[in-house]
């Protein structure tokens, strides 16, 4: 557990979430400002700045919280989905705990790919 980490705090108990699924190494709640219908974030237990600082040290549980999302999506009713990783400051990441924004009830790629 990294000290001053909300996400880790999450983990911990220690805040109060609103959690819709667990697995082994994964946690997934709902993200406290919702940005879609669906709006769920799934981040690993352990604490790793970024995604792709997770794939390196874990990619076995990397590869459980991508599986997680879907199945979170489909939990919540959705086959289709996104998923969004905002990794570094000048990304949008303001949570430096690996996390997957699990995007479902629109189509969000409309807004900045198409
Ligand atoms: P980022 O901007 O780092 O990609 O995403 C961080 C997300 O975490 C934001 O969408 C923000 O609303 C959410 N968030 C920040 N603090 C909390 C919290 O204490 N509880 C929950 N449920 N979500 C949080
Ligand atoms: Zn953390």
């Amino acid at each position: 557990m990294a000290a001053d980490c909300v996400f880790c705090k999450i983990v911990d108990g220690q805040i109060p979430a609103e959690v819709i699924a667990e697995s082994e190494h994964t946690i997934a709640f709902r993200d406290i400002s919702p940005k879609a219908p669906v709006h769920v974030l799934v981040i690993p237990r352990e604490h790793e700045p970024d995604i792709a600082s997770l794939a390196e040290a874990s990619p076995l549980v990397a590869a459980e919280l991508l599986a997680q999302s879907r199945a979170i999506a489909s939990q919540e009713g959705y086959e289709d989905y996104n998923l969004v990783f905002n990794t570094g400051a000048n990304a949008g990441q303001t949570v430096f705990h690996a996390h997957a924004h699990v995007l479902a009830g629109v189509d969000v790629s409309k807004l900045f790919l198409a």
